[in-house]
């Protein structure tokens, strides 16, 4: 039990729980037997070094989750790790050393990569810390330490044997820029605009030359409604549309609808490509959009992923002709060397030349880009490692996971269900989990690690044994590494301590519906390949975090918000709370300083209630026995366990900003407005037995609020809570409330109590009266069957500051008229230099004579200066008191359970 500081601030208060709570090792797992675990498989974030707004909305969710689960008595493992391998760092890299990746050993490289990432790291542990987020640091991993990559080896040692990784000889997309093949989530689409290129192929079968039978002959009609713009001459030519001419050295064949009657006796002709001269033969294939350019299309290995379909399928030839870093290569002739743009304009010059170039036209096209540098990706045929992709295994392992909210479920599906290529593992690039092979430099036999050699890097260490196929021992290493991808997709299994313990789902996933095609798709992948399990009970998927304009942060927009900044200028706490009410899970949500400042004001409302109530409580207070509660006691610790069901069942669905809306209305409302209220007579002024009643109740209320209120508020329930006796070494370490249960009649009277000193305050408040103004006395009307109900007027008269009686029946009241207030604006007009009198005359007459006319004439008429005047009834007002039967004053307040008399 502490003194509780006279002001709340947050820095002071934030600085000091963030350091300790470390110390106290709070937030650790226990490993223990008898709890339930809650193991939460937390994102590991790209070493960025900035942990933005967006990252703080998804670990704000795990958090409030853990310290929840926490409370309830789980057993919380909420690990952090970091994803740290990757194409980013290495460009980062060699930006700041100003090298290439090939100018220093690959083990340099490394080193510096690693260098780099330490201090990214560093500053995001550091906002994290910031942020009151509640990891465990002893569970932090990092997939660039031996003991992280190790296990993606054996992941991928243990997925071979399985059958689900192989090496092939198949096309890949491949960015030219970055030099390494990445998987479909990587490839991003650009819309643009390009140029449709319309060439002429000749034809190359000899029949054809010489017959002169066919019925396209000539310059015959016929010709042009076969929509052929052929300018060449050749009768037997054919037209074709592209955009990328710079493929004509690996064109391969071409491509028709079969229902298209232009081609379709042709088909099975060959024709001669312009320029580099292979012949090409016409194949039909359901899969051509005939309404596109000519309807005849030019088939490359490989201008895109249909080409690699019709390659495969119609068993065409293959003709790479786009190196590794985008140039053309030798099968292009005199073009070889040219880069991709270079080369599209230097052929289209050519082909002019050449007389074989009937149109261009501008084309709205969409273009695949390299998700890391936004350059158009090419496709090439490179030998590389693959993971079978088994969509019916993946989705059935989804469908088994409880997806919040539950149409994240289908965007999956559709990814999954949409995917028509393995999944490409292997990169050609070096800051990454090197794959565990080597190739028999004899035999070509490619050797794939043991499980107990590992972690390994193939290009440093041999197998060391001789090539079971040849028994060379010349061993070449892979230099090939994995995508990142391999090494976050088995966050579950590490965090869970496979493979020594054998694996079972953790309860909770929690990330951004942005990665739901790449981190969930191959969680899911993997955990079903290694351990046929689904990785998690439940996906908690999070949206993004809005400007206050309602559009994306950015900061040419003003609209740009970092976490810190908001911990500055408030505190974490309040904008934990911001995060929470932005909205339900899974929706995008508006960040609203508006929020931050009204959560402020609630957090020093807190303050000050705490500081309240901490000056009537003492080392003993929680142990009072039978406390003898009065009807108000009662009251809050119904209400405050009414609270602590809805909230629970908030959090149980992930609401958080419903559970702590519903929280801080009942601290706010119910504990400080209205229980406080009614308590201070008793703790000020009450006997022992009934001050020792009051304390214990609110104590056992502040308690609980603070520790309900704890997941989101960590560091002021921590404060506060330390000022109270008798409690838990932290806030963190407490159980989710549990409250003594009180008769449903209890209940009705405690809100009775709370109804009417309520509706009094109001009055007072409106009458300009100080809330402890004295009044004369109180009745309260209750009609319940005629019985006088059992009201405990204790607290309610302290608070109202009045005697309060309490009668059955209806009270009996009437209206009596006391006075008359004439209408200046109507009588003024009427009467004009006269109005003066009118109004004495008025003002001289009895005003229950005046209301009697009012009632029974439907007009007014008084003496004026020996005349009679007659007036409508909106000329005056009629004042009127309410009198009890007495004959006395009074006001009244009408409830719902009862009236009010109020005599002042
Ligand atoms: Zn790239
Ligand atoms: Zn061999």
């Amino acid at each position: 039990m502490t003194e509780i500081e006279n002001e709340y601030d947050p820095d002071s208060i934030e600085q000091k729980w963030r350091e300790r709570w470390q110390e106290m090792g709070v937030y650790q797992y226990r490993d223990d037997e008898e709890r339930p675990d809650y193991v939460i498989d937390t994102p590991p974030p790209y070493p960025t070094g900035n942990f933005h707004i967006g990252n703080s909305l998804g670990w704000c969710y795990m958090d409030f989750a853990a310290r929840y689960h926490r409370l309830c008595g789980d057993d919380v493992l909420f690990p952090q790790g970091w994803d740290c391998h990757g194409l980013p760092t290495e460009v980062k890299v060699e930006e700041n050393h100003d090298i290439h990746r090939t100018d220093v050993p690959r083990e340099e490289f490394r080193e510096l990569c690693i260098e780099h990432t330490e201090s990214q790291i560093d500053a995001m542990y550091e906002t994290m810390l910031d942020l009151g987020f509640s990891q465990d640091w002893s569970h932090e991993f990092r997939t660039m330490d031996p003991e992280y990559w190790g296990e993606t080896q054996r992941s991928f040692v243990r997925m071979a044997e399985e059958g689900y990784v192989y090496r092939d000889d198949h096309p890949v997309n491949w960015c030219p820029r970055c030099e390494t093949a990445i998987a479909d989530a990587e490839v991003e689409t650009d819309d643009r605009t390009g140029t449709l290129y319309y060439l002429t192929f000749s034809s190359a079968s000899e029949e054809q030359r010489s017959s002169g039978s066919r019925t396209q002959s000539g310059d015959s009609e016929e010709q042009h409604t076969s929509g052929s713009r052929t300018q060449s001459g050749d009768s037997d030519a054919i037209e074709i549309a592209t955009t990328r001419p710079e493929l004509l050295a690996a064109c391969v064949g071409i491509a028709v609808d079969p229902d298209d009657e232009r081609y379709a006796d042709r088909i099975g002709e060959t024709f001669e490509v312009p320029l580099f001269e292979q012949e090409v033969e016409l194949f039909a294939d359901d899969e051509v959009d005939s309404t596109f350019g000519t309807g005849a299309v030019m088939v490359c290995t490989f201008g895109d992923k249909q080409d690699v379909t019709w390659w495969a399928e119609h068993d065409l030839d293959l003709r790479p002709v786009i190196t590794e870093s985008g140039h053309l290569a030798e099968l292009a002739g005199e073009f070889e060397g040219l880069g991709v743009n270079e080369a599209k304009e230097e052929i289209a010059q050519a082909l002019a030349a050449a007389d074989v170039l009937n149109d261009r036209e501008s084309i709205e096209q969409s273009v695949g880009i390299c998700w890391r540098c936004d350059t158009p990706i090419e496709i090439l045929s490179k030998d590389q490692w693959f993971v079978r992709v088994n969509q019916e295994e993946i989705l059935e392992t989804a469908r088994e996971i409880e997806w919040i909210p539950e149409h994240m479920y289908a965007r999956l599906e559709e990814w999954a269900e949409g995917m028509d290529w393995d999944w490409v593992i292997s990169r050609q690039r070096v800051f990454a989990t090197p794959i565990p092979a080597w190739f028999c430099e004899e035999c070509g036999h490619i050797h794939t690690a043991d499980e107990d050699a590992l972690p390994v890097d193939p290009t440093e260490t041999d197998p060391g044994h001789p090539c079971p196929e040849c028994e060379s021992t010349e061993w070449v290493g892979e230099t090939d590494v994995m995508d990142t991808w391999m090494d976050s997709s088995i966050t579950p299994l590490y965090v869970t301590g496979w493979p020594e313990s054998s694996f079972e789902s953790v309860q909770l996933r929690e990330q951004g519906h942005d990665i739901i095609r790449t981190w969930a798709f191959y969680t899911i992948l993997r955990t079903a390949a290694l351990e046929d399990e689904r990785p998690w009970d439940r996906a908690l998927i999070n949206g993004m975090v809005f400007g206050e304009d309602g559009h994306k942060m950015s900061k040419s927009k003003g609209n740009f918000v970092e976490p810190k900044e908001v911990i500055s200028e408030h505190s974490a706490d309040a904008f934990r709370q911001a995060i929470a009410l932005g909205g339900q899970p899974g929706t995008d949500i508006q960040f609203q300083w508006k929020e931050v400042t009204s959560a402020s004001r609630f957090l020093t409302k807190v303050w000050n209630i705490t500081k309240f109530a901490s000056n009537h409580f003492d080392a003993d207070t929680p142990s009072i026995q039978d406390p003898a509660y009065r009807d108000a006691d009662k009251w809050i610790l119904i209400r405050c366990a009414e609270v602590a069901d809805r909230v629970q069942e908030h959090m149980d669905a992930h609401r958080f900003d419903a559970a702590l809306r519903e929280l801080r209305e009942f601290i706010w409302h119910d504990l400080a407005d209205d229980y406080l209220e009614l308590l201070k007579g008793r703790l000020y002024e009450g006997r022992p037995g009934e001050r020792n009643a009051a304390r214990h109740a609110l104590y056992t209320a502040l308690s609980a609020s603070l520790r309900m209120l704890s997941p989101f508020a960590p560091f002021l329930t921590e404060e506060a809570y330390q000022t109270l006796p008798a409690g838990a070494e932290s806030v963190h370490t407490e159980t989710w409330p549990s409250l003594q249960t009180f008769d449903a009649d209890a209940a009705q009277r405690g809100q009775l109590i709370v109804d009417v000193a309520s509706a009094i305050r109001g009055w007072k408040s409106d009458a300009g009266m100080a809330l402890n103004a004295e009044l004369d006395r109180i009745e309260l009307f209750v009609d319940r069957d005629g019985e006088r109900p059992a009201i405990d007027t204790y607290d309610l008269s302290s608070a109202v500051n009045a005697p309060v009686y309490i009668e059955t029946g209806r009270p009996n009241i009437e209206l009596v008229p006391v006075g008359v207030d004439p209408d200046h604006s109507v009588i003024g007009p009427q009467f004009r230099d006269r109005a003066g009198a009118v109004v004495s005359a008025l003002e001289a007459t009895d005003p229950a004579e005046l209301k009697a006319q009012i009632e029974t004439n439907g007009e007014i008429s008084v003496d004026v200066e020996d005349d009679t005047v007659v007036l409508d009834p909106e000329a005056v007002d009629i004042l009127e008191e309410q009198r009890a039967a007495s004959g006395e004053e009074v006001d009244v307040i009408e409830l719902d359970e009862g009236t009010i008399l109020i005599y002042s």
